[in-house]
């Protein structure tokens, strides 16, 4: 197939209302979107990607209305970080209703849902004049994209349809909190700090990462994130061995002189994750054997940082 690319919404809505494939641009990465609610849609996304049949999708709406329609109950909690959060980077788990497919929520009696901000996804969604289940538009287990072209990378003639943005802004993954557990659990660190979810309902279950969330959020068991290199966690440069064949990226400055293919120092927190996924892909381009990156502390967006690069570098 020939994969279209468009700077239009319209058009590339009218791909999903076809029962097509597009890829998205969002606040957090691209997105693979198909029509939530026929599932020989949803079936494409698992095959364009490779993605493994027990890993559930996030459906993907156009206003907070639509919420009401997919789920059976929607509890204090997430009523009231839907208020604070959407439209934006948050995910949340509730009941499912009748009208989500199963293979949309891989068998799961919960659905995650969420609203995004991005001004290009919203305008897509809205065109599409139905929920959309969208993953990230990556092939299963490779960096999460953060531009269009690495949507192009892994999915063209794959997929109908990527529609174009700019780079994208948080560059890690929406923050999953389900709440049909009291209190609410993190199932996956996101752009969205647990700090900021507890000033909003207080008490908040969040995982470590060591401590995995495996059963509740199927996807978070399988290999993820990671690029054609090695990726290799160190807490300063000086653990790195620089070569032309390794890269580096992280918050501390590596010594004058030291001699990497590739390195990126990063000034916050915020520039790490925005950078991260779209520096594994140019590594991959470079042709490293070892990419090492620096592990942050676990505060704010730090907690989605390390988990994105314990995945990365698991094997
Ligand atoms: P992605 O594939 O990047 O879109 O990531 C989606 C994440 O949300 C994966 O970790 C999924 O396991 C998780 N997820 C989606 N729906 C559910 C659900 N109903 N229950 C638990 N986790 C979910
Ligand atoms: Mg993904």
């Amino acid at each position: 197939m020939t994969t279209i690319l468009t700077a239009s919404p319209e058009e590339a809505a009218a791909y999903v209302r076809a029962g097509e494939l597009s890829a998205f641009p969002t606040e957090t990465v691209y997105g693979l979107g198909a029509d939530a609610l026929r599932p020989d849609a949803v079936q494409k996304i698992f095959a364009a990607k490779g993605r493994p049949s027990d890993n559930p999708l996030i459906v993907h709406v156009a206003a907070g209305e639509q919420v009401e329609r997919l789920c059976a109950s929607v509890p204090a909690s997430a009523r009231t970080l839907m208020d604070r959060f959407w439209p934006g980077p948050l995910t949340v788990i509730l009941q499912k209703s009748e009208a989500v497919p199963a293979v949309v929520t891989a068998g799961l009696s919960t659905v995650g849902l969420r609203w995004p901000r991005h001004p290009r996804a919203r305008a897509f969604l809205e065109a599409c004049e139905t929920p959309v289940a969208a993953p990230s538009a990556n092939r299963s287990g490779r960096p999460s994209p953060t531009t269009w072209q690495a949507v192009q990378q892994d999915l063209d003639g794959r997929i109908a349809c990527i529609l174009k943005g700019g780079r994208t802004e948080a560059g890690v993954e929406s923050t999953v909190v389900d709440c049909t557990t009291t209190p609410p659990t993190v199932l996956r660190p996101g752009a969205i700090s647990v700090e900021a979810l507890r000033e909003e309902i207080g008490d908040v279950i969040a995982e470590n990462g060591e401590t995995d969330a495996a059963p509740r959020s199927p996807g978070t068991r399988h290999r993820h994130y990671a690029p054609r290199a090695s990726v290799v966690l160190v807490s300063t440069p000086e653990e790195a061995t620089p070569t032309s064949r390794a890269a580096y990226i992280g918050l501390a400055v590596p010594d004058a002189g030291q001699e990497f293919a590739r390195v990126r120092a990063v000034s916050s927190l915020d520039e790490y994750a925005a950078e991260l996924f779209h520096f594994f892909r140019e590594a991959d381009r470079d042709d490293v054997d070892t990419i090492y990156a620096q592990t942050v502390s676990d505060d704010g967006l730090g907690r989605a940082l390390n988990d994105r690069l314990r995945r990365a570098a698991a094997r």
